[in-house]
């Protein structure tokens, strides 16, 4: 994790301390609070994905059908 911004997440829009999302995240909206952060952080260790706004930038379509099918919509 790198120095902290002080600027609003942008995914829950907190504002406070925030770090730039990795660039092996792919497409990812930032600077993120600590806890939207780890989110990401945790999830690409599983290799999945956050959300569906991030699936639907980052995943490729193999993915989207094993990991979204009819489920997590
Ligand atoms: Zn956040």
């Amino acid at each position: 994790m790198t120095q902290p911004l002080k600027a609003p997440c942008a995914r829950c829009g907190r504002t406070g301390p925030a770090f730039p999302p990795e660039p092996a995240w792919g497409r990812v909206d930032g600077p993120l609070c600590s806890r939207d952060w780890q989110a990401f952080a945790e999830a690409r260790a599983n290799n999945t994905y956050v959300d569906w706004n991030d699936a639907f930038d980052n995943a490729s379509d193999d993915e989207l059908e094993a990991n979204f099918d009819g489920s997590a919509r």
